[in-house]
């Protein structure tokens, strides 16, 4: 992909886009072939086809799809262009995929500023270059004003499996360590803020960011990674809950092991909120085997991107779907799934 996009003469900058409802007309057209096709350009786009053509890798793929409706669609540290290009490749990862094609739908709020429309595609083109994925397929469809709420974008992505051993919730084994690669909570913070209108004397970013590279040092070191996932919506607590589940095992965590930065601690106070219930959108869980686990921390704690990473827990045989917290205080308690509503509209 090339340089960074410049946004279109014929739709002015600071103007509210005027569009009809409905798709077709010449705005849409427009916005396909001066903002979307120049800002993704490649030659797969470049056919402007009714399906993308792909050339694929021999072996298995990962596919997976996802919908975007963060609310303010811009945040310190992100924005829903960002989002949906890091949480797909993040998806992908997590099945030890190398992401490879992204598809974005966008569906636009009439009377959207054209300026924020090239803001968010500044940022997917963006992200997809870091990540190194290639935009393959995309739609653009416009609904009335009042009917949407900006920009959602819904994603698909196509990885090619890497991992030489399956990595999934099934492989988890007792005796397992389970290692994050960072500080959590930072996403569900910064969004949170924002939209209360909290004001820190340092505003909290978002860690909203592709892990894929992470993730495939680790894989192609050969070490034996049983299990990977992104604690998104629900956080760390709800994740180590779900593979506790379907890995039929009992996670045992230690809360002083578990990264929080202090200004996310902080927030976590003012906001009600507990730190591992919060959404990140760059970090991981690894469910790790124990004659690994110290390679895997070491090759994360060696890299600028995951030199926070901890093992904060270990899998246990004990019951199975159970997940237990040892408190800084000394006790131990249930880690449980939240009975009542996560955090709405965070991604
Ligand atoms: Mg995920």
């Amino acid at each position: 992909m090339g340089g960074e996009i410049v946004c279109p003469v014929p739709l002015p900058a600071g103007q509210r886009i005027l569009l009809a409802h409905g798709g077709g007309g010449r705005m849409t057209r427009d916005l396909v072939e001066q903002l979307f096709v120049p800002a993704f350009r490649n030659d797969v786009l470049a056919a402007l086809h009714d399906s993308a053509v792909l050339d694929v890798p021999a072996g298995r793929l990962a596919f997976t799809t996802d919908s975007f409706v963060v609310r303010p669609i811009f945040f310190p540290g992100g924005d829903v262009g960002t989002l949906a290009v890091n949480g797909t490749v993040n998806d992908l990862a997590m099945s030890g995929a190398r992401p490879l094609y992204l598809s974005l739908g966008f569906i636009l709020e009439e009377g959207l500023l054209v300026d924020d429309l090239a803001r968010v595609v500044a940022s997917v083109q963006r992200a997809a270059r870091e990540s190194d994925v290639v935009i393959v397929a995309g739609d653009t469809k416009v609904v009335e004003r009042g009917k949407g709420d900006g920009i959602y974008i819904t994603s698909a992505g196509l990885g090619a499996i890497v991992a030489r051993r399956p990595v999934a919730p099934a492989q988890v084994r007792p005796g397992d360590a389970v290692l994050v690669s960072g500080p959590v909570g930072q996403h569900g913070v910064a969004v949170m803020a924002v939209r209360d209108g909290l004001r820190f004397s340092s505003p909290i970013l978002s860690d909203c960011a592709s892990v894929a590279a992470p993730v495939l040092a680790l894989l192609e070191a050969g070490l034996d990674v049983h299990c990977l996932r992104d604690p998104t919506r629900g956080g760390v607590a709800t994740v180590l809950n779900e593979i506790a589940s379907q890995a039929g095992c009992q996670i045992a965590v230690h809360e002083s092991a578990v990264p929080v930065g202090d200004d996310v601690a902080g927030a976590c106070e003012v906001l009600g909120l507990d730190p591992l219930y919060v959404a990140c959108e760059g970090r991981f869980l690894a469910f790790v085997a124990p004659g690994d686990a110290e390679a895997a921390l070491a090759l994360l704690g060696a890299r600028a991107d995951t030199a926070a990473a901890a093992r904060i827990g270990t899998v246990r045989a004990g019951t199975p779907g159970l997940v237990t917290l040892k408190t800084m205080a000394g006790g131990e308690r249930v880690l449980d799934l939240l009975s009542g509503e996560q955090l709405p509209r965070i991604c």
